[in-house]
């Protein structure tokens, strides 16, 4: 195993943590220079100053999209007076395999909470929300306790550090559903209504919350503005060996030696994350495929492992960075078993608007689950390659059912023969012949 240095200088979101037992709170935090980016951001840094060093840094969403953060806050519209702004942190981390935003909120909650104030200062913001997962109890007691500490230390709350800027922090939990993360869907929810999402655009840069101007951030993106304003771009974008800047926290669960996760540079190959650090597969077991930013990304073949980790080269490569924690495949995983489980979680977590998503990922269960009792209907395949077209991109109004098949459709392209096997050749006909209309 490789020895971890947490150093400032290599690790910005994690050289607070001695030990990954403890949480860091107000205390630690500040003795360690903590709050020391609010402070000189309200005493030397004009706001738009701030979103132009953020936009240099070319700091990618940490959600899964990578949509650049300086970006998305200049596309947030001038301040009207008497017109609110909002800034919604997403904490609602659902993804099945993701576990890294839960790591930063119950381990650094001062981080992101002084991200949050400094992006909120940037986009004269003076109400913001988490919206943490529901399970996610311990880290809402944490995160109280913190939000409730930076008051008392006077860094949120009114007239912040002597300034005439003001801030609320709220934490709202959600009530367990994944699609509560897809950040439109994440407003409906905040206002009291339906977990629907919106249709895009506009973004909820312009028309969010209460129809009014919202930056929605990831845990990870705002965790890293603080070390981004404190240290510098040249110092940020010198972590990285790819194109993508900074570092990320990746890691992998499933049969590994030491399923976790790590704060690494971007373009770090996967291979040795694997092997580095998450001590390789478990004894006697291979490695058959793997997804590396969880469960709605392609699967990628074992071969694949040397591949870099960053969004452009895993694109490459066949699938999408998404979060960056990764799940192994060992092989003795029947592959249409694995996928068939996906695919429950992403049927059960549809919100029902779309026809294609609500009723062709329940068709796709059923299909699936007739093939692992080994009763699938000779062209079976072939309907659930059409259903990966039907929930494809551009089909439903968010990326739910685009994301779920993901790993259906990459299944089907490097195992077929698996979904083969799930076909009763004996005692069915072709599906498509009986049901010419089907295709
Ligand atoms: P997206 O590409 O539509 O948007 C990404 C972000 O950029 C959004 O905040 C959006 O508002 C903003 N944006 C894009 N264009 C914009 C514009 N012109 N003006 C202003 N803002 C703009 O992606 P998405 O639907 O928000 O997210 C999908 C991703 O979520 C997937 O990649 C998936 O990996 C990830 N995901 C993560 C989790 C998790 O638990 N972390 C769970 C499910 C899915």
């Amino acid at each position: 195993m490789k020895k971890i240095f947490k150093k400032p200088e290599s690790h910005p979101l994690t050289w607070w943590l001695d030990n990954e037992e403890n949480t860091v709170y107000i205390n630690e935090y500040c003795q360690k220079n903590g709050y020391s980016a609010l402070k000189m951001v309200l005493k030397n840094l004009e706001k738009k100053e701030i979103i132009d060093i953020v936009k240099c840094s070319e700091l990618k969403g940490r959600g899964g999209a990578g949509f650049y953060t300086g970006v998305k806050w200049s596309l947030m519209p001038k301040k009207e007076i008497g017109i609110p702004r909002y800034l919604i942190c997403n904490a609602d981390e659902m993804e099945p395999g993701t576990f890294k935003d839960r790591f930063l909120l119950e381990k650094i909650p001062h981080q992101l909470i002084e991200g949050i104030i400094i992006a909120s200062f940037a986009l004269d913001i003076s109400r913001a929300y988490i919206f943490l997962r529901g399970e996610y109890i311990d880290a809402e007691r944490i995160l109280k306790r913190s939000i409730s500490e930076a008051k008392q230390f006077g860094y949120l709350g009114n007239n912040i550090l002597k300034s005439d800027f003001s801030l609320d922090i709220i934490v709202h939990t959600g009530a367990g559903r994944y699609i509560c993360g897809e950040e439109t869907a994440l407003i409906n929810s905040l206002e009291g209504r339906r977990a629907n999402p919106r249709i895009k655009p506009p973004f909820p840069a312009c028309v969010g919350l209460w129809g009014k101007p919202t930056c929605v951030n990831n845990v990870e993106t705002l965790s890293n503005i603080p070390s981004i304003l404190l240290h510098g771009v040249d110092w940020y974008k010198s972590l990285s060996c790819s194109k993508d800047q900074g570092t990320k926290l990746m890691g992998f669960s499933g049969q590994v030696n030491y399923p976790g996760l790590w704060e690494l540079p971007f373009g770090i190959s996967a291979r040795e994350i694997l092997e580095d650090y998450s001590g390789g597969m478990k004894k006697g077991l291979l490695l058959k495929a793997w997804q590396p930013g969880g469960a709605s990304t392609d699967f990628l073949i074992g071969d694949n492992i040397d591949v870099k980790m960053d969004f452009e080269s895993i694109f490459q490569a066949g699938s999408r960075f998404g979060t960056g924690i990764g799940m192994v495949v060992d092989h003795t995983v029947n592959i249409v078993s694995l996928v068939c489980n996906l695919e429950e979680f992403f049927a059960r977590e549809s919100c029902g608007f779309c026809t294609p998503c609500r009723d062709g990922l329940p068709w796709i269960v059923k299909i699936l689950r007739s093939m692992v009792n080994k009763s699938g209907r000779q062209g079976d395949i072939e309907i659930l390659e059409d259903l990966c077209i039907q929930l494809g991109p551009g089909k439903t109004v968010c990326a739910h059912a685009p994301g779920a098949i993901e790993p259906l459709q990459s299944a089907i392209k490097l195992f077929r023969s698996e979904f083969e096997d799930g076909i009763d050749v004996q005692n069915s006909k072709n599906i498509l012949d009986v049901s010419p209309n089907i295709q």
